[in-house]
C-alpha cells in the first residue's frame, strides 16, 4: 500500500482493517492502533480478538465467517475495547475484494463510533419506559380513586379556587341532584345549592382550611325537586407560593342515610336518657374478662355523683358503696365472675355528704362478639322508695302504738269508772268509821259495821278487776281454727322490709303436720309479731355473727302445740326474767313495756303459758304452748 494511500486510509475517521478469509488481520489503520492500543503485530493473527468485547466475540466471529462465504458483505455492531478499557459501541461495514474467478480473498472493514447514538437511543428508549410507566401509574391512580369512590360512596372534587374551574362528573352532578352537564362550575352556583343555614359552616371551614389544609365540612344541599341531602366534603386545600390557596381537592359523599341514623340514634339516646332520669335508672355495661371495661349512662353517673371525665373503675365504684355492704358487694362481683350467671342484688351508697341512697342492681350475663363475658345491668335508686317504706313501717308502728295507748286508755278508763264507786264507798265508810271511833264514848258497832262495808267495797274493786281482766280476756277469745305455721309464716312476710331494714335473717323449722289450735288468730298473730320485734331489736346492736332469727313449732306432750322463737341477740340478766313480763316495763327508748304483758294474758286467754329462757349461746328464746285441737 503506497504511502499516500495509507495516510488517506489513517485519516479517515473511523477503524480500518483487513481479513482474510480464514479470519486473520493483515492491515489495521492508525486510528484503531490509537484506539484499541494494539499494533499490527498485536492484532494480526487472533491477537485483535482481545479488542471485541468477549460476550459479542463469538457472534461477531460466526459472522465473519459467513460473511467471506457469502460474498463479503458484512453490516452490524460490535462493542470494542478502547486502550483504557472503555467498551463503546462500533458499526462496522465491509468491503469485499475479490480475485479473477470471483472469490472473496480478502475484505476491508470500517468500524466508527456510534456510543453517542447509542446512547441517545438509550435516553431515547429509557424516556419511553419512563414515559409508559408515568402512564400506567396514572391508569393505576385512575383506577384506585375509581374504586376509592365507589368505597366511599363518595365522589373526587378538585377545585381551581382562582380560576374558577370546577368541572363535575356526572356523578358528582349527581350528588346535588343535577341532570348531567347542567352545572356551570362557578362558585356562586354551587352556592345557590347549598342549604342557606349551612352555608356559614361551609365558610367556617374553608377559613379553617386556610389555617391548616385540612377541609372537612357536612352541609346540607337542596335539590332541584325541593328534597334536602346530606354532603359530607373531605379534602386538602393546597397553596401557591404566596400562600393564596389555589386548588382544593377532595371527596364528597352523600351521607344522608347515616345522619338520619345518627338523629335516630340521638333521639332515641334522649328519650332513654329521659326515660331513665324519669325512673332513676341507670344502666352499666362491664365487661368482665378482659378489662374491667365499664360504660355508664348519664343517669348513673347522676345516681353516684360522679363526674364524667374520670373512668369509671371497680375500686371507683367502691368508694362509694357503704362500708357495711362492700363485702356482700365484693362477694357479688366474685361470683359473677366465676358463675357467669344473672345476678341481682341491694346495697346502699355512702355519699360524700353522708346521706344514704339505696340501690337495686340487676344485671344479665352476655358474650360479646369475641364470645368475652360481659354484663349489662340497670341500678335503680330506690332510696325513695326506701324512704317511703321506713315511714309507711314507721306509721305502722306508731298506729299499733296508738291503738295499744287507746285500749290502755280504755281500760283506764273502764278501771277509773267501775274503780271510782267502790273506791268512794271506801273512802266514806273509812272517814265514817274514823269519826265513829273519834266519839267519845266510841260508837265501836257503828264503826265495825262501816268497816265491814269498807271490805265489802274492797272486794267490789278486786271484782271490777277481775272483771276487767275477764272483759279483755273475752275480748280476745274469738275462737276459729288456727294454723301456727301459716300465721307465723304470714306475719314474717309481713315483716319482710322491717327484717331486711335490721338486717335481720329470719328461718323457719315448722313441724309437719302441725295440729290446729283454737283461738283469735289476730291475737296470735299479735303475739308472734310482738316476739319477732323483740326479738328484732335485741340483735340491733349485732354485728359479730349472723342476726338470725329463727321461728319453730313443734307439738308437745297432752295435746299442746309450742312456737319458739330463737334470737341471737343481746339477752338479759337472769334475774330481770320475772320482770320482763310485767306491764310498763321496758328498756327501750320509747318502748311502752306493754307487749309482752298483754301477749302473756292473751296466751293465758289461751289456756297456755308464755315464757322466756336464756339460749345455751346468745340470744334469748320466747316461746308459748297452748292446746291443739284433738
Ligand atoms: P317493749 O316492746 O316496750 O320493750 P315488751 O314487753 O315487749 O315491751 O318487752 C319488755 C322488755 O323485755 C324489753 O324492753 C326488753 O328489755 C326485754 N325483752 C323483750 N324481749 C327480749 C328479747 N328477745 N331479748 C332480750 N330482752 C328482751
Amino acid at each position: 500500500m503506497n504511502n499516500e494511500l495509507s495516510s488517506v486510509i489513517d485519516a479517515l475517521p473511523g477503524l480500518v482493517w483487513t481479513a482474510l478469509p480464514d479470519g486473520h488481520v493483515d492491515f489495521v489503520n492508525r486510528q484503531w492502533r490509537e484506539y484499541t492500543g494494539l499494533s499490527l503485530e498485536d492484532s494480526c493473527q487472533d491477537g485483535w480478538h482481545s479488542a471485541i468485547y468477549p460476550e459479542d466475540l463469538p457472534q461477531f466471529l460466526e459472522r465473519l465467517r459467513s460473511c467471506f462465504a457469502s460474498g463479503g458483505v458484512f453490516e452490524g455492531e460490535v462493542r470494542m475495547r478502547r486502550f483504557d478499557g472503555e467498551f463503546r459501541w462500533f458499526a462496522v461495514r465491509s468491503n469485499p475484494m475479490t480475485d479473477a474467478s470471483g472469490a472473496v480473498v480478502r475484505c476491508s472493514f470500517l468500524n466508527w463510533d456510534i456510543e453517542e447514538r447509542k446512547r441517545g437511543e438509550k435516553l431515547l428508549d429509557e424516556d419511553i419506559i419512563e414515559r409508559k410507566r408515568a402512564l400506567e401509574t396514572l391508569q393505576a391512580n385512575q383506577h384506585l380513586l375509581d374504586l376509592a369512590q365507589r368505597a366511599a360512596r363518595a365522589m373526587a372534587f378538585d377545585w381551581y379556587i382562582q380560576r374558577e374551574i370546577n368541572t363535575w362528573s356526572q356523578e358528582q352532578e349527581a350528588l346535588y341532584g343535577l341532570a348531567p352537564g347542567t352545572f356551570d362550575g362557578t362558585y356562586e352556583s354551587w352556592r345557590k345549592l347549598v342549604h342557606p343555614n349551612d352555608w356559614p359552616a361551609i365558610v367556617a371551614s374553608l377559613k379553617h382550611a386556610q389555617q391548616t389544609g385540612d377541609i372537612s365540612v357536612e352541609y346540607r344541599v337542596v335539590w332541584p325537586d325541593g328534597s334536602i341531602h346530606w354532603l359530607a366534603a373531605n379534602g386538602r386545600m393546597f397553596f401557591d407560593d404566596e400562600g393564596r390557596p389555589f386548588r382544593m381537592v377532595g371527596f364528597t359523599a352523600d351521607v344522608t342515610r347515616r345522619k338520619s341514623v345518627e338523629e335516630e340514634l340521638r333521639r332515641s339516646t334522649a328519650f332513654l336518657t329521659q326515660a331513665q332520669h324519669v325512673s332513676s335508672t341507670g344502666s352499666f355495661w362491664w365487661r368482665v374478662s378482659t378489662t374491667d371495661e365499664i360504660t355508664w349512662s348519664e343517669e348513673l353517673y347522676r345516681i353516684f355523683e360522679f363526674d364524667r371525665a374520670t373512668p369509671i373503675t371497680l375500686e371507683r365504684i367502691r368508694t362509694r358503696i357503704h362500708p357495711e355492704d362492700l363485702e356482700a358487694f365484693g362477694t357479688t362481683v366474685d361470683l359473677a365472675r366465676v358463675t357467669r350467671e344473672d345476678f341481682e342484688h341491694h346495697h346502699r351508697l355512702l355519699m360524700p355528704n353522708q346521706s344514704i341512697k339505696y340501690v337495686h342492681v340487676v344485671a344479665q350475663a352476655y358474650r360479646d362478639q369475641n364470645e368475652q363475658l360481659a354484663y349489662i345491668g340497670a341500678v335503680q335508686d330506690v332510696t325513695e322508695r326506701r324512704v317511703s317504706e321506713v315511714a309507711l313501717d314507721k306509721a305502722r308502728s306508731d298506729l299499733a302504738h296508738v291503738a295499744r295507748i287507746m285500749s290502755l286508755g280504755a281500760l283506764t278508763a273502764s278501771i277509773a269508772h267501775e274503780v271510782n264507786q267502790p273506791l268512794s264507798g271506801i273512802i266514806t265508810n273509812a272517814n265514817t268509821c274514823m269519826r265513829m271511833l273519834d266519839a267519845d264514848p266510841p260508837n265501836v258497832d257503828g264503826a265495825r259495821e262501816t268497816a265491814r262495808r269498807t271490805i265489802r267495797d274492797g272486794h267490789r274493786a278486786a271484782d271490777v278487776i277481775t272483771r276487767l281482766r275477764a272483759l279483755f280476756s273475752r275480748k280476745s277469745a274469738a275462737a276459729e281454727l288456727v294454723d301456727l305455721n301459716e300465721a307465723t309464716r304470714e306475719v314474717i312476710a309481713l315483716s319482710r322490709s322491717e327484717l331486711e331494714r335490721n338486717r335481720v335473717i329470719p328461718r323457719t323449722e315448722f313441724a309437719a303436720d302441725l295440729p290446729l289450735v283454737t283461738g283469735d288468730r289476730v291475737q296470735l298473730q299479735q303475739v308472734i309479731l310482738n316476739l319477732l320485734r323483740n326479738g328484732s331489736d335485741a340483735m340491733s346492736s349485732i354485728n359479730d355473727r349472723p342476726r338470725e332469727l329463727l321461728f319453730i313449732t313443734e307439738v308437745e306432750e297432752d295435746d299442746f302445740v309450742r312456737l319458739s322463737v330463737k334470737d341471737a341477740g343481746t339477752g338479759f340478766e337472769p334475774q330481770a326474767a320475772d320482770r320482763l313480763f310485767q306491764p310498763f316495763n321496758s328498756t327501750k327508748d320509747g318502748g311502752m313495756g306493754m307487749g309482752l304483758s298483754v301477749s302473756r294474758s292473751i296466751i293465758e286467754s289461751h289456756r297456755g303459758r308464755l315464757w322466756a329462757a336464756l339460749n345455751d349461746g346468745p340470744g334469748v328464746t320466747f316461746s308459748f304452748s297452748i292446746p291443739s285441737v284433738g
